[in-house]
């Protein structure tokens, strides 16, 4: 190359030089493979479309995965917090206490039962729930813990256990991005009371839209089951085998039903977990080789007793050797077709919890700070050898570029 094209590959996308990329790179996406659309295509052709046999597969296959006693299949990972709310028997009054650093749904859950969430604040490094923290919100009106596994990586089970014990209140994990991670080789799905996943195309498997919980207790399962039809007595397919018309109705239920049709993806899917958390660990390793190297940016701390899923690769942008803030470096990756993105805004700076509970900045001052510094970089198992050294490019050319 002469000298002006090398400028001219150097010069940033967002000030009218070439991008990294011709299109955008997102941050997460669905793979599908033809034997995943076969096995949709066989359930099309069957008499059962919903609340058929795949469901009960679906299930018994995703606890035998996790090690799980139980597992409930429910059309979203939002409809699996809702349910494990209600399973718990949250009501008006009673007190939850949720990360603020994470999805809206994980607190908005408890609001579906009318209970409070109480926000906490998360580790500097981790950015997973700090169980010191956790102790200091309970109350006597706590009823539940809620632990997300930020990123992929597994909260600090053991200290949320021994906590929830002693308080005789309940656990549960929002493990929506953590699907095939391990705890002190214990995994996701079993560490805590109820276990919550997501099957939106962004996470670790695909269903379309779709969620599941996992438990040990049966008596849990089945009101959980009940939930999602309704709470009605009986399903449509228990109806029709026995040649009854008759269902009782005794509590206000939804329908949550996952159809055989997402089933029979989820199925499928199931079986790449290993290789894609593989993949993704792979593609980590390369991101943390790189970004050892520069200042200006941090990865998220691991802790040494986890084995990490990856549903997100989160940096953390060492603002005082910037020249610029996180937004204006989200535009220039974007730019470049880099797709990154941010996760989280922090719970409780919400619109919604600020009016209806009070809640505000200076609230959990350690998630507050850190959104202003983080960016989630492209992370997913069908990335290509060329993909990920597209997002370290792009990453070296913007940071380097808006270094002081
Ligand atoms: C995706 C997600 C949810 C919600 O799952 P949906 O399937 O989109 O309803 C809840 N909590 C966390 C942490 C998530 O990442």
């Amino acid at each position: 190359m002469n000298s002006q094209l090398v400028e001219q590959s150097e010069k940033l996308a967002i000030e009218g030089g070439m991008p990294i990329r011709s299109t955008l790179l997102p941050y997460a996406r669905q793979f599908l493979s033809e034997e995943d659309i076969e096995e949709v295509n066989k359930v099309l052709r069957s008499d059962w479309l919903t609340t058929g046999p795949k469901v009960e597969e679906f299930e018994k296959a995703f606890a035998s995965f996790v090690g799980a006693k139980e597992a409930v299949a429910v059309n979203s990972g939002t409809a699996a917090l809702h349910s494990s709310m209600f399973a718990l028997g949250i009501v008006e009054g009673d007190e939850v206490i949720v990360p603020t650093m994470t999805f809206a749904a994980t607190a908005n859950a408890v609001v579906f039962q009318k209970g409070t969430p109480v926000f906490c604040d998360c580790d500097p490094q981790t950015l997973l729930i700090d169980p010191v923290k956790v102790e200091e919100k309970i109350t006597d009106k706590t009823k539940a813990i809620v632990a997300v596994d930020y990123a992929g990586q597994p909260c600090e089970y053991d200290e949320l256990r021994e906590i929830a014990d002693r308080h005789k209140i309940t656990l549960v994990s929002d493990a929506c991005h953590a699907l095939g991670a391990n705890y002190k080789g214990r995994a996701v799905g079993t560490l805590a009371d109820l276990n919550t996943f997501s099957f939106h195309p962004v996470k670790p498997i695909a269903t379309g839209e779709g969620g599941m919980i996992t438990c040990e207790s049966y008596e849990s399962a089945e009101k959980m089951r009940r939930l999602r039809n309704h709470c009605l007595t009986s399903d449509h397919r228990e109806r029709q085998e026995k040649g009854a018309w008759h269902y009782g109705m005794e509590d206000l239920g939804y329908n949550y039903r996952l159809s055989d049709i997402h089933c029979a993806l989820g199925l499928s899917q199931l079986k790449k977990v290993n290789d894609w958390t593989n993949r993704r660990r792979e593609i980590a390793k390369k991101y943390n080789q790189t970004f050892a190297q520069m200042d200006s940016v941090t990865p998220l701390g691991l802790r040494d007793d986890v084995t990490h899923a990856y549903h997100l690769y989160v940096i953390q942008l060492e603002l005082d050797k910037l020249s610029v803030d996180r937004g204006e470096i989200f535009k220039a990756l974007r730019a470049e077709n880099i797709g990154v993105n941010v996760h989280y805004i922090p719970v409780h700076m919400q619109e919604f919890y600020k009016r209806e509970f009070g809640t505000g900045e200076g609230l959990c001052p350690i998630a507050e700070q850190s959104y202003e510094r983080i960016l989630s970089l492209p992370m997913f198992a069908s990335m290509k050898d060329e993909d990920v050294e597209d997002v370290i490019e792009g990453i070296e050319k913007v940071i380097n570029y808006y270094s002081k």
